[in-house]
């Protein structure tokens, strides 16, 4: 097996990864290998919304502070503070790199950096290069590759990670099945989010994550069960927020055969749930800007809609629509609540029908669709209530080092955000935490220089051989395997969730994982499919984890929050079986650790660090900057 050794290698080249390169490469810390499966792949290049956010200090309101954003992030609950400071404090610099490189982000006649108000923001701290922010953001990096001649190895796909006293190593193997291993001194692990767990999914396809390599290495997790979810279309996987619901369109579905054929007329289902349709229209028109899946507005609120949709599709097996052709019956401009018929009456949008109202209002989303092959005006999209985004991740302080020395964190993988997080915080998370782990690496680099020992990985090579022939004669093929866990993660740790259900799907999980180790999955050897087979030990190891987390916070008593409804055994008078939530836990985070010793995966809620109530004073301050200590803070 091939070993190839640098300083510093970077795992995954999404908007962190290459950000970490960057920086590192500027910092001048010169040896290091951006490994990845390729420079197109990953979520941030693949991704968008109608207008995707990016949250950063405000720099057209004069009331702002990086104390005040902290606070605002603290808000969200289960977030420790001093990261909250830090993705606060360094927000302005990461966001200013990109203006740098090129990526253009609007500012006014007198240059001012203009923002609007995301969720959970009282300062207009979002901005936004339109729908491709994360792709401008990546095009503009991957662009300082050939200028810092920076080293980028594609198409490899990391299957284990090996931590040793003074780095360690990443199995990968290539697209041909050959293995090798990258040896380091210090690992940026920028993988992203866990896509590859859920079925019913707004990642793109060309994202699959690789948390389960930490994991299954022994790195702690924090806030694992708080992710996002919300309604998106499934074919182009794209968000239908913001326009495509303030236009107010119908919402339709029909039960299918085993091909997904529907089998019967599409029918509105909305007035089914609603009997004011003042109530049901207006929530429509809300789900706009209240796009992710929010607990808390059940049952009053615009998330019953997301609500509607999983019992339509999930509770009764049907597909559901968006129909943007013909209002839904009963329509009528009267009949929205004065919020959304004003805002629709400013906008000039006022047409006849959905589409009309989109093409005038955002004509650039109705394109969207024709470009992807979906023309609105002749046919519904169908939707689902799908995954979006990990809140948390690998634990981190604050120069996002995990709990495993020398293995750096960066991006969605890193689990850095609470509860709720406002839109737009992943894209600033993953700027400022690459920056400070290249901070950190530089000075480690300069203060405790090392050299590796000679290390022996021939473990890991005699493992994933024989675990790739044997998987030549494996009970289930590599789709099948990962179609289970796929399903089980959308069924039992997505949005809506059931403690009993739970139960039986962690100890499936469990017995899944140890199946896949034992007898490999199935894969034609003449295609290049082993990297996708050896990937569904680390996902379904982590889809394990993550179930055994969220049933830990259920019957720890968390209750309903974040994007995560908790149904109770009983429906109430509207027909909705929420467990509140206790708000008491949003003062600690929880934490996930496997412990390979007793072959258990461990829960504990640790009480979460406050914001940092330090008092900055320039002459002190920068004697500690002078002589380094301030990254041993
Ligand atoms: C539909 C949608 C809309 C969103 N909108 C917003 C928004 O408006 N604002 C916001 O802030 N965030 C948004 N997000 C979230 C945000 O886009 C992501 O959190 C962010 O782009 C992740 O960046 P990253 O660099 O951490 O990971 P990614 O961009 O996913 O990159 C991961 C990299 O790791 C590589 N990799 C993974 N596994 C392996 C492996 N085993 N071996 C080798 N390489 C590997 C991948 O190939 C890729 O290069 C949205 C997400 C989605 C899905």
């Amino acid at each position: 097996m091939q070993i190839i050794s640098t300083q510093t290698l970077i795992l995954g080249s999404g908007a962190a990864g290459l950000n970490a390169a960057v920086s590192l490469k500027r910092l001048g810390v010169d040896d290091l290998i951006v490994l990845t499966e390729g420079l197109q792949m990953g979520t941030s290049i693949n991704t968008g919304s109608d207008k995707q956010t990016y949250y950063k200090l405000s720099l057209c309101d004069e009331s702002d502070s990086p104390e005040l954003m902290a606070q605002s992030y603290f808000a969200g609950g289960s977030m420790h503070g001093d990261l909250a400071l830090v993705e606060s404090a360094g927000s302005v610099r990461g966001f200013m790199n990109l203006v740098t490189l090129g990526v253009p982000f609007p500012f006014d006649s007198y240059g001012r950096y203009i923002g609007y108000k995301t969720d959970h923001d009282p300062f207009r701290r979002a901005t936004s290069v339109g729908p491709y922010t994360s792709r401008e953001m990546c095009r503009a990096l991957i662009a300082q590759i050939p200028k810092l001649n920076i080293r980028v190895e594609e198409s490899w796909t990391a299957i284990e990670i090996q931590p040793t006293s003074s780095g360690g190593a990443v199995l990968a193997v290539n697209a041909k099945g050959e293995l090798a291993a990258f040896e380091y001194q210090y690992l940026v692990f920028a993988v992203g989010g866990p896509a590859g767990l859920y079925k019913t999914s707004v990642y793109p396809v060309q994202q699959t994550g690789a948390i389960g390599l930490a994991l299954r290495a022994g790195a702690a997790a924090e806030g694992l069960p708080e992710s996002q979810f919300g309604l998106a279309s499934v074919s182009p996987r794209w968000n239908v927020s913001g326009t495509y619901m303030q236009v107010v369109p119908r919402f339709v579905s029909a039960a299918v055969d085993s091909q997904g054929n529907p089998v019967e007329p599409l029918r509105e289902f909305l007035p089914d749930y609603y009997a004011d349709k003042t109530r049901m229209f207006s929530d429509i028109f809300r789900k706009g800007y209240q796009w992710p899946f929010d607990s808390g507005k059940v049952p009053d609120g615009s998330s019953m809609i997301d609500l509607y949709v999983y019992r339509e599709t999930v509770e009764k097996g049907k597909k559901v629509f968006l129909d943007f052709r013909s209002n839904a019956v009963g329509f009528s401009f009267d009949l929205l609540d004065s919020e959304a018929r004003e805002y629709l009456e400013k906008s000039g949008a006022t047409q006849a029908t959905p589409l009309e109202r989109l093409q005038k209002m955002n004509p650039g989303a109705y394109n969207l669709y024709r470009d992807f092959g979906v023309d609105l005006a002749l046919q519904p999209l169908e939707i689902a209530l799908c995954a979006q985004h990990n809140n948390g991740g690998l634990a981190v302080n604050t120069w996002y080092e995990s709990s495993i020395n020398r293995l750096f964190a960066a991006g969605e993988v890193a689990g850095t955000h609470g509860v709720k997080r406002p839109g737009g915080s992943a894209l600033n998370a993953g700027q400022v935490g690459s920056l400070r782990a290249a901070q950190k690496i530089k000075r480690r680099l300069e203060t405790t220089p090392s050299t590796p020992s000679v290390q022996d990985y021939s473990n890991m090579e005699d493992f994933w051989t024989q675990w790739f022939e044997k998987s030549l004669s494996a009970p289930k093929t590599w789709q099948e395997e990962r179609d289970e866990f796929q399903s089980r993660m959308s069924a039992f740790g997505a949005a809506i969730r059931k403690k009993d259900e739970l139960k039986a799907a962690v100890a499936d999980a469990k017995s899944q994982y140890e199946r896949i180790l034992k007898f490999g999955c199935r894969f034609d050897p003449s295609v290049p499919h082993a990297a996708d087979a050896a990937s569904n030990v680390q996902l379904c190891f982590a889809h394990w984890v993550y179930l055994e987390s969220i049933l830990f916070a259920l019957e720890s008593g968390v209750g309903s929050r974040g994007s995560a409804l908790i149904l109770a055994p009983e429906r109430d008078a509207d027909n909705v079986e929420k467990v509140p939530e206790d708000v008491s836990f949003r003062e600690k985070v929880l934490q996930t650790k496997w412990n390979p010793v007793s072959q258990q995966v461990e829960n504990a809620w640790i009480p979460r660090r406050p914001i940092p109530q330090k008092e900055t004073w320039f002459e002190s301050d920068w004697a500690k900057f002078r002589d380094g200590s301030v990254f041993e803070e």
